[in-house]
């Protein structure tokens, strides 16, 4: 599947890198265009494969590219304002190759939190594509400020695109790592699974024995229920195969029934071990409205019974009459990953616990800010009133 990709804000953007680094390096060919916007300059030049002329600059009359400084209602405004900017590097990106837009954004800071919805918006007033959202929720130890945004940014977000796809960096966090590192390796597995997903539906035959490919449509139709998505992964080390089949010959792999078996457990395996396992947002799967199971690997550990036994599998565990599922083949590939799309998801405790502190947050903010008034107020009157301000 072919995305038109926006980055915006710092983690939007660095995502939106590492996906064009994953293109690279696995020649999946996802992002057809990408765009990166920030309020900071720092941050733009910061990017290492986002074109230059994709990098817009705005808000340079109201923060001179320093940033917003996580205030997302500036962040949202100064979107709007300078819409016609953003609006001027998606006209480089050629829309009738795309199948979707997507735009990628940290939901805890300023910039894209408050920038990504507008930008929604705006895209799906003028074009007829699909407009996705990927919003990184922060972590429970970044603050109430961050936590606040996220959910007032959450809120809005999901309103104004066509699917939310979501990834929970509080779920991924390692204890003890520094923060950059730390989101070296969530980018790595942000996009490791959302490429097998959107790669899924963009292999050409190349004479693969392919039984049944994932085609775009069929992404595009799970996202079609709408609302949030969350995406399962699982994967399994197997022998490659040599460029000349050598492998397969020495070690005998072949289509007799032991293996075929052995294929289809292994697949059932790997639906089971990516739905109940780690999901970019944890929530309960029961209750997805659609889901799709994309099964990637060497065409030969692949086979229609075991993805079939997997989407049955997942009709009865979401209760969901619309699973569909098929492969993705790679020949040069030494696993074989189950990457399950779980859309339409309506029990998540995660997000309801994100409300919760950011209500908290919000109360104690205003608490705050009305102390602080009296307390200035209390320093700088004197006592009995007997001095006169100036003016
Ligand atoms: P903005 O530039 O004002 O939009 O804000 P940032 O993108 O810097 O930060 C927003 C939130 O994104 C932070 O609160 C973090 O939770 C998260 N974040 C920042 N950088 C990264 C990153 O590289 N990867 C991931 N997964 N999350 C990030």
């Amino acid at each position: 599947m072919k995305l038109a990709m926006i980055g915006f804000g710092q983690a939007g953007g660095k995502i939106v890198d590492k996906f064009l680094e994953y293109d690279e390096r696995t020649g999946s060919n996802i992002v057809r265009s990408a765009v990166a916007v920030n309020t900071a300059k720092a941050d733009l030049m910061g990017l290492e494969r986002v074109p230059e002329e994709n990098r817009v600059l705005i808000g340079q009359a109201r923060v001179k590219g320093h940033g917003v400084g996580a205030d997302n209602e500036l962040g949202a405004e100064i979107a709007e304002e300078d819409i016609d900017e953003i609006q001027g590097a998606v006209d480089n990106i050629p829309v009738h190759e795309v199948d979707a837009f997507m735009i990628v954004a940290g939901l805890g800071g300023g910039t894209g939190s408050g920038g990504s919805p507008v930008l929604a918006k705006h895209l799906k007033r003028i074009y007829t594509e699909p407009v996705y959202g990927l919003g990184v929720l922060p972590g429970s130890d970044e603050g109430g400020i961050y936590t606040l945004n996220a959910a007032r940014s959450f809120q809005t977000f999901v309103r104004e695109v066509d699917n939310l796809l979501v990834f929970d960096n509080d779920a991924w966090r390692k204890t003890g790592e520094s923060v950059e590192s730390g989101y070296e390796q969530i980018n790595d597995e942000i996009v490791t699974r959302f490429g097998i997903l959107f790669g899924a539906g963009e292999v050409e035959s190349h004479g693969e024995v392919a039984e049944s490919v994932v085609d775009s449509s069929e992404i595009i139709n799970t996202l079609a229920s709408g609302g949030v998505s969350t995406v399962g992964y699982a994967a399994e080390e197997v022998e490659a195969q040599s460029s000349n089949g050598l492998l397969s010959k020495i070690t005998g792999e072949g289509e007799d029934s032991m293996d075929s078996a052995n294929t289809t457990n292994r697949i059932t395996s790997l639906v089971r071990k990516a739905a109940l396992g780690r999901l970019t947002l944890p929530c309960e799967i029961t209750g997805a409205e659609r889901a799709l199971l994309v099964l990637s690997g060497p065409p030969r550990h692949l086979n229609r019974k075991g993805i079939e036994r997997g989407r049955k599998w997942l009709e009865e565990q979401t209760g969901s009459m619309e699973v569909r599922g098929g492969d993705y083949p790679v020949s040069d590939s030494g696993f074989v990953a189950s990457v399950i799309l779980l859309s339409g998801v309506h029990n998540v405790p995660r997000i309801k616990e994100l409300q919760q502190v950011a209500i908290e947050a919000q109360d104690n903010i205003d608490e705050i800010r009305a102390e602080s008034e009296e307390h200035l107020e209390q320093l700088v009157e004197d006592d009995d009133d007997e001095l006169d301000p100036l003016f």
